[in-house]
């Protein structure tokens, strides 16, 4: 591993880094479940630290399973939103993004700050539901996880399809409401359909490009340059599986190859960090790969870049890579900040309570 550069923790000590896309609600309601909890301030947040993180996007449910934890329930995503909520609000140094006017916080780089998402809807039956959840504090929707729901076809579907008229209510809603859109796990055609109905700039939190790893769960060149074209942003996965075709060989180098391919179409301004970390519930990760037959060192990231800790050393390999310390700055949260301010700033409370019942 190359020693970090004393330039890469200036950078990052200088602006906001934002992790666009992490499971750790999920894992702090587990801990909290088996007696830790705290887990949030004496766990996460030193990690975060260490890794020069200052805001995170927390998925708090979606439609898959932790473990023993099915997080389509609607009663376990307010158990976990419950949790979460209560371990921000404990410490001073952590902060929930609920509007443009916290984002300042998370702009001026002050202290841990946390915004909450949803990934994949199936425990959204209709849309008050949607409103329900953006009341209690979700501001990032994924439509699906990989598979079908009543809303739209998820990137692993053999024959999939667009999106429902129910899910283009939804995806109305989250446009009227103001939150941020991501469009990650959708297929192919739900994908192309949700830009149809979102105007705002688009985020998809954790991909790469198909281009260079053929998983469908990255995107196309096509994909890229619409993400591109409308302001939106694309947060980098840290998985193997999403780096390189020999998921065991992925390395930061590698994963900056994407970085770079993704930057020449539709320039480093849609640049994000969403590594998608998992090493904090490896377990229960394990017992899933076992049950679906699946190698169990599937979850393998890139080497030397495997925990938030080491965000660093992916930061060297783009700036090794020959990315600015302008683009480095937007890759490391600027670009992801500039969305959601637009997002929030967009929000529209005559319609967001009218839009669904004309359809
Ligand atoms: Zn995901």
């Amino acid at each position: 591993m190359n020693a970090i550069p004393p330039t890469v923790h200036a950078l990052m000590n200088a602006h906001p880094v934002v992790d666009v896309h992490s499971d750790y609600a999920i894992e702090l309601y587990r801990a909290e479940q088996e007696g830790r909890p705290d887990a949030l301030l004496t766990e996460h947040v030193p990690v975060l630290r260490q890794g020069g993180i200052s805001m995170e996007v927390l998925t708090v449910g979606g439609d898959f399973e932790i473990g023993a934890l099915e997080l389509w329930d609607m009663g376990l995503v307010l158990r976990i939103l419950d949790a979460t909520r209560r371990q921000i609000d404990a410490h001073e140094e952590c902060g929930i993004i609920l509007s443009a006017e916290d984002l300042t916080r998370a702009e001026l780089r002050t202290g841990i700050q946390l915004m909450l998402a949803l990934e994949g809807i199936r425990c959204v039956e209709d849309v008050a539901a949607l409103r329900f959840l953006h009341a209690a504090g979700i501001r990032a929707v994924i439509l699906t996880h990989n598979e079908r729901n009543l809303a739209a076809d998820g990137c692993g579907e053999s024959s999939p399809g667009g999106l429902s008229n129910f899910g283009r209510r939804i995806v109305r809603e989250i446009r009227d409401l103001g939150m941020v859109f991501d469009l990650v796990h959708l297929s192919d055609p739900s994908f192309f359909d949700a830009l149809e109905y979102y105007d705002l700039p688009p985020m998809v939190s954790h991909s790469n490009a198909r281009a260079l790893c053929a998983h469908r769960r990255n995107l196309t060149d096509e994909q890229i340059r619409m993400i591109g074209e409308r302001d939106g942003v694309i947060g980098l996965n840290f998985l193997g599986m999403f780096i390189t075709e020999d998921y065991r060989a992925a390395t930061v180098d590698h994963l900056a190859n994407h970085a770079a391919h993704i930057a020449e179409i539709a320039g480093p301004s849609c640049l994000a960090l969403g590594p998608d970390y998992a090493d904090y519930y490896m377990d229960a990760m394990r017992s899933w790969l076992l049950r679906d037959g699946l190698p169990s060192d599937l979850l393998t990231f890139a080497a030397g870049a495997e925990t938030a800790a080491q965000l660093p050393v992916f930061i060297e390999a783009l700036l090794r890579r020959g990315f600015s310390e302008s683009d480095l700055t937007g890759i490391l949260g600027g670009n992801a900040l500039r969305l959601y301010r637009t997002v929030f700033s967009s929000s529209s409370t005559e319609t967001a309570f009218t839009s669904s019942s004309t359809e």
